[in-house]
């Protein structure tokens, strides 16, 4: 029986509602499977554990987690805290510490589901974003000089390195090649960012002969946002830089139907240590609490976890139990249902074990 170690970090909010979901539907998946096992470790950081200590997370819980195959993440955020304490406390730390540098962020319109753009059909938009995790724009490289002055300046500057762009790339190429139309478009302002980005574009060039099967091309970030909502159809794998990728995935969220559904994978290909994976929604103070939280997010965020550890056949049985229970409607609030937290669970643990939901 192979068995996976999971760091379970549900954290703050709604994070306390959809990880136990995740929990929940991932052990329905290795009793169902017989072939696997999840042992899970709950870890109580996050706001309410920084109240308590000073700090967000345990002084030695990256040592902790590297023991991990795997980290399921909730969201981190709250009401009375400031969010750079929370983002950078935890979040951040886990992210950078363990050198995740591909962010992987798929949208599809689930069934069920409706996309605010008026023109698109089913299949239209089946779309993987690569983000670039580790440098360029947020890498805090910058100051502040002259400050209440009037000549008070501030400078933040993007960093891009050979290494970093290089590996990114390669994550986007291996990620396009896999998908059936093999197409990645690279996208930078090459145009505008005449030192960086025409960087990137080269090593994307680069690359590109070690994957001939990938057919690639260049497009500047604001032409790229116009075609996502005017030609959906045309695209399937994009990479981009931190800050670019940052907005366009957010849009992409958008353009599927609600930020409840849209999954996460924070990656080190290397697999030298642990990645981590949660919804892409923060913690929901308006709706924390009150067990109407869409765990859809959580459970396709599962998926991805599976994919990574190598169950690929519990992934597609759980990608295909989510999907059957969206058809059926049985869906939260912010998509248009009338279900709880716990029914759309209940019902995707029902049709994991077979069920049908009529
Ligand atoms: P948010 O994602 O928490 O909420 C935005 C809106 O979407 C809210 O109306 C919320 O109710 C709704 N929503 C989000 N997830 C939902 C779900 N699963 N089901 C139903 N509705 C859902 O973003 P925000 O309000 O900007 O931020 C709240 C806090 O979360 C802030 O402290 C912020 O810093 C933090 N945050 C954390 C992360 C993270 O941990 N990765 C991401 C984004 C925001
Ligand atoms: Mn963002």
């Amino acid at each position: 029986m192979r068995t996976h170690r999971i760091a379970a970090i549900p954290a703050d909010g709604i994070g306390k509602e959809v990880i136990p979901a995740g929990l929940r539907v991932l052990a329905a998946l290795a009793e169902r499977s017989g072939d696997f096992k999840l042992e899970v470790t709950d870890f109580p950081w996050g706001s309410d554990y920084y109240r308590a200590t000073g700090k967000m997370m345990a002084e030695d819980g990256l040592e902790t987690l590297k023991g991990f195959d795997a980290i399921f993440f909730g969201a981190v955020g709250d009401q009375h805290l400031p969010d750079d304490i929370t983002l950078w406390g935890l979040r951040l730390r886990i992210c950078q510490g363990f050198d995740q540098y591909a962010n992987i962020r798929p949208t599809r319109v689930l069934p069920g589901l409706t996309s605010p753009l008026r023109a698109v059909n089913p299949g239209d938009i089946d779309w993987v974003i690569v983000r670039e995790n580790s440098e360029g724009e947020y890498a805090g490289h910058g100051g502040r000089a002259h400050r209440g002055h009037p000549e008070e300046v501030a400078t933040e500057t993007a960093i891009f390195t050979r290494a970093g762009v290089t590996r990114i790339m390669k994550t986007a190429f291996e990620i396009a090649a896999s998908r059936p139309r093999k197409l990645l478009t690279v996208v930078t302002k090459s145009n505008a960012q005449k030192h960086g980005m025409v960087f990137w574009d080269e090593i994307a060039a680069e690359v590109a002969s070690a994957y001939p099967t990938v057919r690639w091309e260049k497009e500047l970030v604001d032409a790229m946002a116009a075609r996502m909502v005017q030609k959906p159809a045309s695209i399937d794998t994009v990479v981009a830089t931190n800050l670019h990728a940052d907005i366009l995935s957010d849009l992409a969220g958008a353009v599927a139907g609600s930020l409840g559904v849209a999954p996460t994978a924070n990656l080190d290909p290397s697999r030298k240590y642990p990645s981590m994976f949660e919804p892409i929604h923060g913690s929901a103070f308006d709706i924390a609490g009150k067990g109407v939280a869409n765990p859809v997010a959580t459970f396709w965020t599962a998926v991805m976890m599976l994919e990574h550890l190598g169950e690929t056949a519990a992934a597609a049985r759980l990608m295909t139990a989510v999907e059957q229970v969206c058809a059926a409607g049985i869906m939260t609030r912010d998509v248009g249902g009338t279900a709880n937290t716990e029914a759309v669970t209940d019902a995707v643990c029902a049709a994991i074990r077979g069920a049908n939901l009529g």
